[in-house]
């Protein structure tokens, strides 16, 4: 058994109409960790037990740590999270409610990170966010799922942070038989590190990170992932931070389900008028709403008033 759940995959009338087409939603916000990433996480912490790891290590405090710890919690498995200081007072209590071993530790991620790499042993296993092919071996599971369901779709839109979303699901198109199908990108501005790479040519890392989509934040993508995106028809587009925030909003208000400026980023590109050329000669585009638990709905608000 899995540890993610087949999430409920529907035609959103609201959107449906808005983009004058079909849009199929695949609701990996409703996973129990909050977000899609339960699904390579899972994967891969089951793996990592078979194997005989008996402690699980992540330095995220954000949904990829969410689900190692919530994989820890099922399988039985201790999970130390390392986290810095900067991390909001709301994620850290997501996690040590899973019953994850919290220290927080150092301004920035890459101290923590330092200090999780000095826990690291043989019986201890790490799980990186995305850069792991076990993980897209798992996030691939949401195409299997809506090829199960029996339903047609003529392109993915999805977000990109450092790619294993991305990775999983060209994984998933590959072993349906679907290689054929486009994948659009999404990134927020200031996180935009794939669309950068893409037109440099080169995987150059980002020198900050400025956009509120924190989910999104990796200084750059997989190689395995920038090798996708030069070498098959993955459409790589960059929205704003208020773009993503207001289609959070409207999301909410449609769907009754909160999500990450993560996930409203690849949503915006339905509710802003603009942006729906992306979808120009698709039929019936396939939407990843790939979720998110870290941010409140007084957070974004909060955002969204600084943006605007
Ligand atoms: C991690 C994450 C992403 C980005 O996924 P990558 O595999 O890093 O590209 C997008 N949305 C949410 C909610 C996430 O947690």
């Amino acid at each position: 058994m899995p540890l993610h759940l087949d999430t409920p995959l529907i035609q959103s009338r609201q959107l449906s109409l808005l983009a004058d087409r079909r849009i199929w939603l695949k609701f990996d916000a409703l996973q129990p960790s909050g977000s899609f990433k339960l699904r390579g996480i899972g994967a891969a912490c089951e793996e990592y037990k078979r194997q005989g790891r008996t402690r699980f290590v992540s330095s995220s405090g954000g949904n990829a740590g969410l689900a190692v710890a919530y994989a820890g919690r099922v399988l039985d498995i201790p999970v130390t999270v390392v986290i810095p200081e900067s991390t909001p007072v709301h994620a850290r209590k997501l996690l040590e409610q899973e019953g994850a071993t919290v220290i927080v530790h150092g301004a920035a991620w890459v101290q923590a990170n330092e200090l999780a790499q000095s826990l690291l042993d043989e019986t201890t296993a790490f799980l990186h966010p995305f850069d792991n092919p076990l993980l897209w071996t798992g996030h691939a599971t949401v195409i299997d799922e809506v090829v199960r369901a029996g339903t047609e779709f003529d392109a993915v839109v999805l977000s990109v942070g450092g790619g294993g979303l991305l990775s999983g699901v060209v994984e998933g198109l590959e072993r349906n038989g679907l290689s054929h199908v486009p994948v659009i990108a999404i990134e927020t501005e200031g996180a935009d590190c794939l669309a950068r790479a893409l037109a440099a040519g080169e995987n150059i890392p980002l020198s900050a990170i400025t956009s509120v989509a924190t989910s999104l934040g990796a200084n750059k993508v997989a190689e395995h992932a920038f090798k996708i995106a030069q070498s098959r028809d993955v459409r790589s587009v960059v929205v704003s931070d208020l773009e993503a925030l207001d289609a959070c909003e409207q999301f909410l208000h449609d769907h009754r389900v909160l999500v990450e400026p993560a996930c409203g980023a690849s949503l915006a590109t339905i509710y802003n008028p603009q942006r729906r050329t992306v979808l120009d000669g698709f039929q019936s585009p396939l939407v990843i709403v790939c979720g998110g638990a870290t941010a409140t709905i007084d957070k974004i608000r909060e955002w969204r008033a600084a943006a605007a």
